[in-house]
C-alpha cells in the first residue's frame, strides 16, 4: 500500500528559458516492467517507492501519467562532439520532467523529440541499465554525479543491430545545464538570453557569483573549479567516461550520460572502451586536456557577458581557464595523498613516482592501490605481485612505508569493488535476456564499495585480458 500523496512538479527551466525548450510529452509504453529502482533517490525525492512499483508510480516513471501542474519539456543544446561543432541537439530521446526537492527529473529513451533527427528517440534495457549500475557505483564512490531512480522496460521492442528490448531511465541532477546549453545560447546572438542562462546556472549553482563584479566570470570560475575536482576524481578512480563532448559536461560538476563508459582493469593512459573514438580523444589519460578543451569552449560561450565587447573579454577569460590544470594537479595530489595514506607534509613526489610505476607497468588499477593497504599493513606481496618492475617497485614502497601510512585511512578511500567492465556486461546480457539477479547482486556489492565482503573475490577481479568495447547511442 502506497503512501503517496500528490507529487508537484516545478519548471524552473522552461519559466526562465522559455527558447531553450519545447513543451514535449513522451510517448507510451505498451507494457512497462519495474526493472531496477533506487529506494533511496526516492526517499530523497519524497516518493514512495511502494508507489513507484504500482501502475501510476509506472506511468509517472515513463513519463506517461504526468502529474497535475508539470511542464515536461525536451531542452535544446548544441555542442561539439569529437571536436565538432554541431548547432542543434538536445533531447532527441529525452525529457526534463521538471524539479522535484531541488533537483531535475529527467527521462531517457521516452520517445521522438523535435531534436530526434534521424533517431527513433527510444534507448534500451542494456544502456539504460549501465548508467543506472554505473552511475550508482560513482555516487558510492563519492564522485559527484547524476542519479539513476529508475530504469522501467517498456515492452517495446526497439531496432539496433538486433532486436533490443526498450527501456526509460528516470534520473536526477542537480541540473541539466551543460556547456553545450551556453553554446546553444550564444549561437542565438540574443545577449539577453545568453544572462538568462548565466543568471539561472548562477541561481542554482553558485549563488555568490551574482554578487561579483562580473558574474558571468565568477560563474565560469566555479565550473573550471567543479570540474578541476571532478577530473582529479575520474583520474584517481580509474574512470573513463568515453564520450565527453561540450553537450555531456555539467554546469553543477557532475558526471553526466554514461555511455561508453567503463573503468580500466590494467592502469594504462591510452585506454579507449568506446568503439566510436577511433582517434582516442577521450582516452583515459588525456581525459584532463579534453575537459580543458571544453571549458574554452565555455569560455567563448560566455564572453558576451564578461565584455561588452567579447574580444575584449579573452584575457580574463583564459586567465580563468589557465587556472585548470594547477587546479586539476592540486585535486589530484591532495587524492593521491589519501590513497597513500600521506600525512598533508609527506614528499609530492612520492605520488607522481608512483604514477610513473603505474604508466610502466601496467597493474589493475583498483586491485594494486587497494593493495598497498595491505602493504602498509605489513604485507608487500599482494601488491608487488602486480608489477614487473620489482626493483623500482621495492625502491618507491620503502621510501613509501618509511612515512608511517595509515592503512586505515587508505581502505576508506580506495575501493575494493568498481563496476568492473565484463561484470558490468555479464549483469546487462543477464537483464537483457530477462534474468535481473546478477545486476541486482552486483549493484548490492557497488553500493558499500570499500567493506571488503568474504567470498565475493570474483566481484573485485580483473576481467579476462583484452580491450572492451561499449557503444554509445544506442
Ligand atoms: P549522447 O551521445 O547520448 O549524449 O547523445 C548525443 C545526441 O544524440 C543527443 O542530442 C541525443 O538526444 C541524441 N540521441 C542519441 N540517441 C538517440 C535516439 N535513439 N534518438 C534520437 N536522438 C538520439
Ligand atoms: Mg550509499
Ligand atoms: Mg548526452
Amino acid at each position: 500500500s502506497s503512501t503517496q500523496t500528490a507529487v508537484h512538479l516545478g519548471h524552473r527551466f522552461l519559466d526562465a528559458l522559455p527558447e531553450l525548450s519545447v513543451p514535449w510529452q513522451a510517448e507510451g509504453t505498451p507494457d512497462p516492467q519495474l526493472l531496477a529502482l533506487d529506494d533511496e533517490v526516492a526517499a530523497g525525492l519524497g516518493l514512495d517507492p511502494a508507489w513507484l512499483r504500482s501502475p501510476s508510480g509506472l506511468g509517472f516513471l515513463t513519463g506517461t501519467r504526468v502529474p497535475d501542474g508539470a511542464r515536461p519539456v525536451a531542452q535544446g543544446y548544441a555542442g561539439h562532439q569529437f571536436g565538432n561543432y554541431s548547432p542543434r541537439l538536445g533531447d532527441g530521446r529525452a525529457l526534463l520532467l521538471g524539479d522535484l526537492a531541488g533537483v531535475d527529473l529527467h527521462l531517457k529513451g521516452s520517445g521522438r523529440t523535435p531534436w530526434s533527427r534521424g533517431g527513433d528517440g527510444l534507448a534500451v534495457v542494456g544502456p539504460m541499465l549501465r548508467e543506472f549500475v554505473v552511475g550508482t557505483a560513482m555516487h558510492a564512490l563519492g564522485i559527484p554525479t547524476t542519479r539513476s531512480l529508475a530504469v522501467v522496460g517498456t515492452g517495446r521492442v526497439v531496432h539496433r543491430e538486433t532486436p533490443q528490448p526498450g527501456a526509460v531511465l528516470a534520473r536526477t541532477a542537480a541540473s541539466h545545464l551543460r556547456v553545450g546549453s551556453f553554446q546553444l545560447a550564444r549561437a542565438a546572438e540574443d545577449v539577453d538570453l545568453l544572462r538568462r542562462l548565466a543568471d539561472h546556472a548562477i541561481a542554482l549553482h553558485v549563488p555568490a557569483a551574482a554578487d561579483a563584479e562580473v558574474p558571468a566570470l565568477a560563474l565560469y570560475d566555479h565550473v573550471v573549479g567543479v570540474q578541476a575536482e571532478l577530473l582529479a576524481r575520474w583520474m584517481l578512480v580509474g574512470f573513463v567516461h568515453g564520450v565527453m563532448n561540450t553537450d555531456n559536461m555539467t554546469i553543477s560538476g557532475e558526471t553526466i550520460d554514461y555511455g561508453p563508459c567503463a573503468f580500466l582493469d590494467a592502469h594504462d593512459a591510452d585506454t579507449v572502451f568506446s568503439s566510436i573514438d577511433s582517434g582516442g580523444r577521450y582516452r583515459y589519460g588525456n581525459q584532463p586536456l579534453a575537459a580543458q578543451w571544453n571549458l574554452a569552449r565555455f569560455a567563448e560561450a560566455l564572453l558576451p557577458l564578461v565584455h561588452e565587447d567579447p574580444e575584449q573579454g579573452i584575457p580574463a577569460a583564459v586567465a580563468v581557464l589557465e587556472t585548470f590544470l594547477p587546479r586539476y594537479e592540486a585535486a589530484w595530489t591532495a587524492g593521491m595523498r589519501a590513497k597513500l595514506g600521506l600525512a598533508e607534509d609527506a614528499d609530492p613526489a612520492l605520488a607522481t613516482d608512483l604514477q610513473a610505476l603505474l604508466d610502466a607497468n601496467h597493474p589493475d588499477h583498483t586491485g594494486f592501490f587497494r593493495a598497498l593497504s595491505t602493504a602498509a599493513r605489513g604485507d608487500v606481496q599482494p601488491a608487488r605481485d602486480l608489477v614487473l618492475d620489482l626493483a623500482a617497485f621495492d625502491a618507491w614502497t620503502t621510501r613509501w612505508l618509511a612515512t608511517g601510512p595509515d592503512a586505515d585511512a587508505m581502505e576508506r578511500v580506495n575501493p575494493v569493488y568498481v563496476p568492473r567492465n565484463h561484470l558490468v556486461q555479464e549483469a546487462l546480457e543477464a537483464a537483457t535476456a530477462g534474468d535481473l539477479a546478477p545486476m541486482d547482486q552486483l549493484v548490492d556489492v557497488l553500493r558499500h564499495p570499500f567493506d571488503e565482503r568474504p567470498g565475493q573475490d570474483r566481484y573485485a577481479a580483473p576481467g579476462p585480458a583484452g580491450t572492451y568495447v561499449t557503444y554509445c547511442g544506442t
